[in-house]
């Protein structure tokens, strides 16, 4: 039986460990602050904003959320980054993509300050990450390293692939796992015969966007899996041709009109990996936890109490 690694339990585990160091800032110097910037009305961004808004308040993290119209210019948007930057009080700024087509994302992401970076995006931290000096490292990539490792799955030695080349998941994941000593493969849409590169891979990480797209004949016997993707089906046919007419799911889709699925077909996974991330409830909570500790260290990093 594959083991299911259980993102919700490590996310808790990563939270408690969080609460004593808040408490540690909070009564020497001043809780830790994030502000998270959330531009217009986007229904899947503010599910996810109000989340980490959410669990950095449970953890005692001082958090706030801007919310400009979505009519911001690039200009008006840069103000507001600037002067979170210059406000002692925030260690974490966090402006929520994707952004309205008017403005420049770029230049938002790279006006943060990279020591206020918490997703870790900033072209001065993702050149930390190359040359493995510390920094904020990307949420969700640094979220699967703490699951293999907390799992006590090896890395060093072992052969990876990663699914997925984007600047926020596939290639931050590759560096994180070639710093644990793992011989790392990056795949994409041009990859030749991406079945047999995936079945060379004791740690198969899937970060497409594709649901289901990788089933039995891309695993090798005894694998671990990581399944970054998140798809919300919202075909009856596809629910059940995927998960082989499980009344469990078909009833989920009846009741709420969409059903999640990740990269990997879920029932292959289940039978041929050695342990795999379920969706949902593996990856996915690891990347708010990783925000909050992301957080805590600028907090801790920027007070001088490490
Ligand atoms: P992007 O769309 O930015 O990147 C997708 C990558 O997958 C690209 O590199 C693309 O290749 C590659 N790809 C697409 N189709 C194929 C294919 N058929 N074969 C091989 N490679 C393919 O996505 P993200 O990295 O932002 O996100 C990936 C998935 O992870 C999404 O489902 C997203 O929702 C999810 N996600 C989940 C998070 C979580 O917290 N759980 C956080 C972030 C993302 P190419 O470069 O050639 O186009």
């Amino acid at each position: 039986m594959a083991t299911i690694i259980d993102g919700n339990r490590i996310r808790d585990e990563i939270k408690a460990e969080l609460k004593p160091r808040v408490a540690r800032l909070a009564s020497s110097k001043r809780p830790p602050g994030l502000s998270v910037v959330l531009v217009g009305s986007h229904a899947a961004s503010e599910v996810y904003v109000r989340n980490k808004v959410k669990t950095a308040l449970e953890l005692g993290i001082c958090s706030e959320k801007i919310t400009p119209p979505e009519s911001i210019t690039t200009e008006e948007l840069l103000a507001i980054v600037d002067e979170l930057n210059g406000r002692d009080e925030v260690d974490g700024i966090l402006v929520q993509l994707p952004l309205p087509k008017q403005v420049d994302t770029k230049r938002i992401l790279l006006a943060v300050a990279p020591e206020k970076d918490v997703d870790g995006f900033h072209p001065y931290n993702v050149g930390c990450l190359v040359a493995a000096l510390p920094a904020p490292r990307a949420c969700t990539p640094a979220g699967i390293i703490q699951l293999l490792k907390r799992y006590e799955i090896p890395i060093a030695g072992k052969r990876a692939v990663v699914v997925g080349r984007s600047d926020i998941v596939g290639k931050p994941t590759a560096l994180m796992l070639l710093h644990e000593h793992a011989t790392v493969t990056i795949c994409h849409s041009k990859t030749v015969n991406l079945p047999a590169v995936c079945r060379e891979a004791d740690i198969l990480v899937a970060a497409m966007g594709r649901p289901a797209l990788i089933t039995g004949e891309y695993i090798k016997p005894g694998a671990t899996v990581i399944d970054v993707g998140t798809n919300s089906l919202t075909s009856r046919g596809e629910i059940a041709r995927i998960f082989r007419d499980s009344a469990e799911k078909l009833a989920a889709f009846d009741k709420k009109g969409s059903v999640l699925v990740g990269d990997l077909d879920p029932v292959d996974v289940a039978e041929r990996s050695g342990a795999y991330t379920p969706v949902p409830g593996g990856v996915g909570p690891l990347t708010i936890a990783m925000l909050m500790v992301n957080t805590v260290e600028s907090a801790e990093r920027r007070l001088g109490v490490c």
